[in-house]
């Protein structure tokens, strides 16, 4: 009898080292590449994350014709698509990486109700099952979770699966929806060669200096892999792979400790997967009880101030305003903006994980709550309640020269560095050698850090009291 599987694409666009893939195409007659648009996921989702979807889904198309095969496009909800499909072509079993955000877990389950639905593991490192403590408990806290996931066994680049050199074909009946029209995104290709050469650029060069350059704004320190990790690439497998490699190249400990700093990072992207796992309540509450009754202000303006990059704060507004015009922020400028607003504002992380997800090209459920709710204190491996940011010294540190504010903030491109930083302290006299207006070319700044600072270890406080008496 003839087979025909599916492979569901979600988060792994991509042919090579791919489980799902691999494992679909062994035993099938005919094989069905399948991307559901799913209208919960698609009409809420930024459009620069939406369109550099898009162009990779077109890029391994062009893939697929080339091994003898097609993407199959069709509307969400799932379960209404694959009914579809299997009374178009009697599709046998339907073959996916594993998800592990409450929405993607519950649709899977409905499907695997009705259908063969056969998930592989691939979207992170290890499942989070796998990294657990002694008595079975998940852990909460990153280092010892570190810790316990660098002892068990690491996958080796040998282990990653080559693309496949053909397919097998549609099924002949099978019909494909159009995939939407989209733009690239600036900066960040969506395509399979994009994310090959960044990788091995990367893993050439500036990963043996990741732990010295990684907080400078204003250095391209970073690998910028995330939206391609996020939506599957390049597969976590690889990535870790090729900084291995460079790790053995190296000849000294410094820059192998520099390749560890990186592999760590892809260690907090499976901790957070699995707090979230472990944990699902966190994408609509604190993780932490002690923190639920934070009396938060309400402020439609200081939290668009904060959107726009119009604080007065020029490396908070410089960040928001890469965010807006990239997708992307700098990890250390997202540390920076979310506890301004949090800290400083004293609005909900919750707008501001929010607006993440409205705007960034790597917009992950779990990376950005973890995120949030870390900057914020509330969450599981929180920085504590008393770390509060000072933008101006964070400034001064992390964008030594003012190069990343000038980029962002031109209207202070022309002022000397240290008033960069810091504009409200322009004398009126050298205000008018710049031809600089504070208030009218800039805004002046919309909260006072101190009083803030202290305004918010008292709500803290009062939060922790009013737990506790309850
Ligand atoms: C408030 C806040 C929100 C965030 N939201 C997201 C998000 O929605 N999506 C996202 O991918 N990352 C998020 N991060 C984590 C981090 O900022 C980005 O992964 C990183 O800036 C992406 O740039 P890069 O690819 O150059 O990272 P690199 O420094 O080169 O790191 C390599 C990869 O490791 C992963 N990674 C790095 N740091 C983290 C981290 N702290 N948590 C989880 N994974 C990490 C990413 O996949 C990243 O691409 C957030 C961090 C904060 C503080």
């Amino acid at each position: 009898m003839s087979q025909t599987n599916v492979w569901w694409i979600r988060r792994d666009v991509r042919i090579h080292d791919n489980e799902a893939l691999d494992s679909a195409r062994q035993h099938a007659d005919q094989l069905i590449p399948l991307f559901i648009i799913e209208p919960n996921l698609m009409d809420n989702a930024a459009p620069k994350r939406k369109a550099f979807l898009l162009q990779a889904l077109s890029d391994l198309n062009r893939q697929l014709k080339a091994l003898g095969s097609q993407l199959v496009v069709r509307q969400g909800p799932a379960l209404h698509a694959f009914q579809k499909i299997t009374d178009e072509c009697e599709a046998d079993a339907i073959f996916a990486h594993e998800d592990f955000t409450p929405f993607a877990r519950q649709r899977d389950q409905a499907i695997a109700n009705v259908f063969d639905l056969r998930l592989f593991p691939g979207v992170v490192l290890r499942h989070p099952k796998d990294v657990l403590k002694g008595d079975g408990d998940p852990y909460t806290v990153y280092t010892p979770y570190k810790n316990k996931w660098h002892e068990k066994p690491l996958p080796t680049p040998a282990d990653c699966l080559p693309a496949p050199k053909t397919l097998p074909p549609l099924p002949v009946k099978i019909e494909s929806d159009r995939l939407p029209e989209s733009e690239p995104v600036p900066g960040f290709m969506g395509t399979a060669k994009e994310a090959q050469q960044r990788l091995t650029e990367f893993a050439k060069h500036n990963i043996r200096q990741y732990q010295s350059l990684r907080n400078r704004l204003d250095l391209n320190g970073t690998s910028r892999l995330s939206p391609y990790l996020r939506f599957g690439l390049i597969s976590a497998r690889e990535a870790f792979g090729n900084a291995q490699i460079a790790s053995l190249q190296a000849r000294e400990d410094k820059p192998r400790h520099e390749i560890r700093t990186w592999i760590n990072e892809l260690v907090w992207r499976d901790f957070f997967t699995t707090i979230l796992y472990h944990f699902p309540f966190v994408v609509n509450a604190p993780f932490r009880e002690d923190y639920q009754h934070i009396q938060w202000r309400q402020s439609a303006e200081d939290l668009q101030a904060w959107q726009q990059g119009q604080t007065g704060y020029p490396v908070v507004d410089a960040c928001m305003r890469q965010l807006s015009h990239t997708g992307w922020m700098h990890n250390r400028g997202r540390m920076i903006v979310a506890s301004f607003l949090v800290k400083d504002l004293l609005i909900n992380w919750q707008s501001g994980e929010d607006w993440f997800m409205k705007n960034l090209i790597d917009g992950d459920p779990a990376a950005n709550n973890g995120g949030w709710q870390w900057s914020a204190g509330t969450g599981t491996d929180a920085a504590p309640y008393f770390r509060i940011f000072n933008p101006v010294i964070q400034s001064h540190k992390f964008d030594p020269d003012g190069a990343f504010i000038a980029q962002w903030v031109p209207e202070l491109s022309a002022l000397p560095t240290a008033y960069r930083h810091e504009p409200w302290k322009l004398s009126k006299k050298e205000a008018e050698k710049y031809a600089f207006k504070l208030g009218t070319d800039y805004p002046h700044r919309i909260v006072d850090h101190a009083f803030a600072r202290q305004r918010t270890l008292d709500a803290y406080k009062t939060a922790r009291e009013t737990t506790s008496e309850t």
